[in-house]
């Protein structure tokens, strides 16, 4: 039953991002948006140079409005912020690390190459998030580094050339429907009481999120989990693309934000969450994420 409670608190933070279906007309009213909008990018916003809750005026009236909806969607009710797992929580509670287990859902072969752009790419488009918190209201990391401790796919055959030296684990095993995932022992999702010690390789092998590349998905998923992506899309986007929309958009779902497919906050039209809408996390992306950490810091004794 523990089990089945946390996938139910977990599927709260549960989203498709279905920007590959996207009809050509949507994509019209998007560039046309688009175009009217001109978001800022969160990495060159003066605004987050402040160290406390002081948003641009523009933004207090749709900051204060998401705030408000997120507080009556989400569960625990009534205090959705006894949840235990967003990824701040995660961060804290790895002393301000975040290791993943890649989940290889792919028949494909995951050449040497391929493992360490992946590592590459996480690395980077993770601190994208994390920078944003960086110096505010008691955040207490300047860098977040990032460690794959794991990788699951159906056979060791599809990461030629594996050796224990790469530094992460090799699975085999999987979820209950069939697909590669690390060993659950290893897993922040399974133990949130941050307790491994049957994790194979130790407690330093565990494993906060998965990133979990999905042969011939559209779109993506995110959550407290972490976050599905297409692999075709992940693969050939992670080479050359500076801002890998759709993970950055998952992972702001692990960091509980929001999606707005039926609804926009007052004067804002172009943002990460908003799928399909900004192709980089923008300032207004980044206060929603300072929101979070200013409501969550007290509750965690911090
Ligand atoms: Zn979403």
């Amino acid at each position: 039953m523990a089990s089945l409670k946390l996938q139910i608190l977990a599927s709260l933070l549960l989203c498709f991002n279905g920007l590959s279906s996207a009809s050509p007309v949507q994509a019209d009213i998007d560039a046309i948006a688009a175009a009217a909008a001109a978001p800022v990018r969160a990495d060159s916003a003066p605004s987050l140079k402040e160290t406390k809750w002081n948003p641009p005026a523009n933004l207090v009236q749709a900051l204060n409005a998401v705030w408000a909806n997120q507080m009556k969607k989400y569960s625990p009710r009534p205090d959705p912020l006894k949840f235990p797992n967003y990824g701040y929580k995660q961060v804290v509670a790895n002393k301000g690390k975040i290791n993943f287990c890649v989940r290889w859902d792919s028949k494909t072969t995951a050449t040497p190459e391929i493992r360490a752009t992946i590592d590459k790419v996480l690395k980077v488009q993770v601190k994208k998030w994390m920078d944003i918190l960086v110096g505010f209201d008691g955040w207490p990391y300047t860098n977040v580094p990032v460690t794959v401790t794991g990788w699951a796919a159906r056979s060791q055959n599809l990461l030629p050339g594996y050796n224990a030296s790469e530094g992460f684990t090799f699975y085999n095993t999987k979820d209950r429907d069939g697909i590669p995932q690390c060993s659950e022992q290893c897993g922040r999702f399974f133990h949130q009481n941050g307790v491994y010690s049957q994790c194979p390789g130790g407690a330093d092998k565990h494993y906060d999120m998965s990133l979990w590349l999905t042969d011939g998905m559209k779109g993506g998923a995110g959550g407290d989990w972490g976050q599905r992506i297409g692999s075709e899309m992940f693969l050939s986007q992670m080479k050359t693309t500076k801002d890998l929309h759709i993970f950055l958009h998952e992972m702001g779902h692990t960091f509980g934000l929001d999606d707005y497919y039926d609804w926009k906050p007052p004067g804002q039209t172009n943002f990460i969450m908003m799928a399909g809408s900004a192709m980089f996390i923008t300032e207004f992306d980044a206060w929603m994420m300072r929101d979070w950490w200013r409501h969550l810091r007290p509750t965690m004794g911090m």
